[in-house]
């Protein structure tokens, strides 16, 4: 999240760190996939999504942007999202039953919902609760660490950090570009480099993206 925003407008003004209570717990959903449509816009994907999907589906970056996702403009960058299907815009990995059937593997914004990130300027993020998201009435207490139960929390907090940090940077270095074909370029190679993945047994993503960050630094021109 990147805009200036008042955090009481959409949560408990509360921020929550990853050993905090949190009042989060769906408790399995219940059945309910209300959050599962029409959120394209909202599910952006960063390289750890697009890689635990491609290992899911066992399909490319390629077949998954004809099928599952989409690319879409921000600002002058071009970032994957899920691909919604249909009159009720409804996720492409959702089943005809309501199931997610990447669940496992599901993309980092629908495994914190209902909470969200919100980052600070000393490099750090913290939690928050984001209030209407959630249609249940009532949800439990659950520890932040429980309720996101992503595998290397550290390592994992370490790549969003500065996946965040190359966003900002090259946000900034765009600006200035005038030129259509440089801004394609770009894009391009960000999606090249980070995005098509090909993932061997041994493969560790995390090691994989923190030795290609200091080179694609360095061919975009950002510190
Ligand atoms: S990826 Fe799964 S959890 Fe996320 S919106 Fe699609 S179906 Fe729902
Ligand atoms: S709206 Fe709440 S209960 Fe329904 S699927 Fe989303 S998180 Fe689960």
């Amino acid at each position: 999240m990147n805009q200036k925003i008042n955090l009481h407008d959409i949560s408990d003004g509360r921020l929550y760190d990853i050993d905090d209570l949190v009042r989060a717990d769906t408790n399995g959903c219940g059945g309910c996939s209300a959050c599962c449509y029409g959120v394209g816009g909202f599910v952006e994907l960063n390289p750890y999504d697009v890689f635990k999907m491609t290992t899911a589906t066992q399909m490319s970056f390629d077949d998954l942007l004809l099928e599952k996702l989409e690319l879409c403009l921000k600002g002058k960058r071009h970032f994957p999202y899920l691909r919604m299907l249909g009159a009720q815009a409804c996720c492409s990995f959702l089943s005809q039953e309501g199931r997610c059937t990447i669940h496992a593997s599901r993309p980092s914004i629908c495994r914190l919902f209902p909470l969200g990130r919100v980052y600070d300027n000393q490099g750090d993020f913290k939690f928050i609760l984001q209030t209407n998201a959630c249609i249940k009435p009532k949800l439990d207490k659950i520890k932040v660490e429980k309720w996101i139960g992503i595998d290397h929390y550290a390592a994992n907090k370490a790549f969003i950090l500065a996946w965040h940090n190359f966003n900002k940077a090259l946000e900034f270095r765009m600006k200035f570009m005038r030129d259509t074909e440089e801004v394609g370029s770009t894009n391009q190679y960000v999606l090249d480099v980070f995005f098509h993945i090909e993932a061997k047994s041994d493969f560790d993503f995390y090691d994989a993206f923190f030795k290609k960050l200091p080179s694609a630094k360095n061919h975009l021109g950002i510190l």
